[in-house]
C-alpha cells in the first residue's frame, strides 16, 4: 500500500522576504504530482488540540498579534498574521493526519511540519506551533498511541520539542544535530550533538547506531520522523557536510528499521536552506518517495 501524503496549497507560508524557502512545498508536491502521486488536504488544527501542548496565554499572543501589525514581532523572526497562524494550523492538521494514517497505514508523511523550534509558551527559529508535540498529545489524549519516539535528523536540534516531553516519561525525544550552531540546546532523551563539517560516512554510522536502538529499547507506538533537509553541505544555514546521496541513505535506514520493527513512521520535512532551492526540493521529494520505496 502506498503511504498517504498530506499536503495544502495553503501550506506556502507569506513571510515576504526570507531565508526560508516557502515555495518548496508547492514544488515538492509538484514533484509528487508528476510520480501520479495523490496528495490528501489536512484539516487545520483545532483550538483543543493546540491547547494540548501550547499554553493558552501563548495562544493568545499569537491571536493578539494579529491585531497589531503595527507594533512588529519583536519576539519572532517571522511576521505573525492571520494567514501565517492559519498556515501553522494546516501544517498541524497535515501532521496529526500523517500520523494517524501512519498507524493505520505503518506509513505516512505530511509535506510540510517539522516546526520543532516551537515551545508550549513560545516560538522562535521560524516555529509557532510544534506540530510534532501536537500530533502526539493529540493522539495519545484519544487512546490510540501511549509511546512515541521524535526522530529528530534535523540539522538544528529539537529544542521545542525535547523540553515539551523533558517530564514527559511517555515520550523519547532523540536529535542529531550540528552542535555549535542555533538553538540554545534543551535536553532530549538522547541527543547526540556534531562537529561541524561532519559528513556522510561518520553521520550515516550514527544513524545505524542510533534508530535500532531507540526503537528496540523505547519500543514506541508511533515514530515521528523529523527529516530536516538542512545537513546538506550546501545548506547556508547549516554547517554539516552531508551530500543528497547521504541524506537519501539517512532516509532508507531510518525506514528500514521502522518497517523490520513494524513502528508506524509519520514523516515532516523540518527546514532546509541550500543555495539552490532545487537541491532542498530533491532532499524532501527522495523522503518522501524513498517512504513509498522501501521494503
Ligand atoms: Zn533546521
Amino acid at each position: 500500500m502506498s503511504p498517504t501524503y498530506v499536503y495544502s496549497p495553503r501550506y506556502a507560508l507569506e513571510w515576504g522576504e526570507h531565508v526560508f524557502p516557502v515555495e518548496k512545498y508547492a514544488l515538492v508536491a509538484e514533484r509528487l504530482a508528476q510520480k501520479g502521486i495523490t496528495l490528501v488536504e489536512p484539516p487545520p488544527a483545532t483550538d483543543a488540540e493546540l491547547e494540548r501542548v501550547h499554553t493558552k496565554a501563548y495562544l493568545a499572543r499569537l491571536r493578539e498579534l494579529t491585531r497589531t501589525p503595527e507594533l512588529g514581532y519583536p519576539e519572532f523572526e517571522v511576521p505573525v498574521t492571520e494567514r501565517v497562524i492559519e498556515t501553522f494550523r494546516l501544517a498541524t492538521g497535515g501532521t496529526i493526519l500523517a500520523a494517524r494514517r501512519a498507524l493505520e497505514e505503518g506509513a505516512a508523511a505530511n509535506l510540510s511540519g517539522g516546526f520543532h523550534h516551537a515551545f508550549a509558551d513560545h516560538g522562535e527559529g521560524f516555529c509557532l506551533i510544534n506540530d510534532l508535540a501536537v500530533a502526539i498529545r493529540q493522539l495519545q489524549h484519544e487512546g490510540r498511541i501511549r509511546r512515541a519516539s521524535v526522530i529528530d535528523l534535523d540539522l538544528h536540534q529539537g529544542n521545542g520539542t525535547a523540553r515539551i516531553f523533558a517530564d514527559d516519561p511517555s515520550v523519547y525525544t532523540f536529535s542529531m544535530h550540528q552542535e555549535h550552531n542555533y538553538p540554545r540546546k534543551e535536553r532530549s532523551t538522547w541527543d547526540i550533538g556534531l562537529d561541524d563539517g561532519t559528513g556522510d560516512e561518520e553521520y550515516l554510522e550514527h544513524v545505524r547506531q542510533a534508530v535500532p536502538k531507540i526503537l528496540a529499547e523505547f519500543q514506541p507506538d508511533l515514530v515521528l520522523y523529523q527529516a530536516g533537509a538542512d545537513p546538506y553541505r550546501e545548506d547556508k544555514l547549516g554547517g554539516l557536510a552531508l551530500s543528497i546521496e547521504g541524506l537519501a541513505e539517512r532516509d532508507r535506514i531510518v525506514y528500514r528499521e521502522c518497517r523490520a520493527r513494524r513502528r508506524p513512521i509519520a514523516v515532516t520535512l523540518g527546514g532546509g536552506y541550500a543555495r539552490r532551492t532545487e537541491d532542498v526540493v530533491a532532499i524532501h521529494a527522495n523522503t518522501l518517495t524513498l517512504l513509498a520505496e522501501s521494503p
